[in-house]
């Protein structure tokens, strides 16, 4: 909230400087009335899943051996579903059917609402966009399994269970499904 006050000191509509109102859950323009609210992002963030395995991928910025569901903004005019399977053809060539939602979690650092899902892979062949993902690939129930339990032979893992990511990963482990 302090950094959209930092930022939205000026109507986006005429200009002019703008008053903080509802105790800081709003801002009014004084001049062209526009009122102006704290905005949220939603960010989709999936686990597609094909049989016995499930698609992760690695950003360049995470720690070493680090493995997570691939995400994505929702635009707009598009739905949660939509957004999830354009975005996991995008940065891994995969085309998924069946997505449903499996829980969200606020990320507001700074505006973010992350909403997750696991989605039904119909393609197996992974194409990464290396702009957006260093790799991607597929992993076994047994291998995701020991990569959240911090297990994994090869010291590979997960996000820790603060991220959402870890309990999309956990659920489909424990047997969650889309059908
Ligand atoms: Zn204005």
């Amino acid at each position: 909230m302090l950094l959209w006050h930092a930022r939205r000191r000026f109507c986006s509509n005429c200009g002019m400087p703008t008053v903080v109102s509802e105790a800081g859950w709003k801002r009014d323009c004084p001049s062209c009335k526009t009122m102006h609210f704290p905005r949220t992002d939603p960010v989709a963030i999936m686990l597609a899943i094909n049989g016995d395995r499930c698609l992760l991928g690695r950003q360049a910025r995470f720690g070493t051996g680090m493995w997570s569901c691939l995400a994505g903004f929702i635009e707009p005019g598009e739905t949660i579903e939509d957004a999830v399977r354009r975005e996991t053809f995008e940065e891994a060539g995969i085309v998924c059917g069946n997505v449903r939602y499996f829980a969200s979690q606020p990320w507001p650092f700074p505006m973010s609402l992350m909403i997750g899902a696991h989605a039904q892979a119909l393609s197996v062949d992974i194409k990464v966009d290396t702009s957006e993902l260093e790799d991607a690939r597929w992993f076994s129930r047994d291998e995701a399994a020991a990569m959240l339990m911090k297990t994994h032979t090869q010291g590979l893992s997960t996000p820790p269970p603060i991220a959402i990511a870890h309990h999309i990963i956990r659920a489909w482990v424990e047997g969650a499904s889309v059908g």
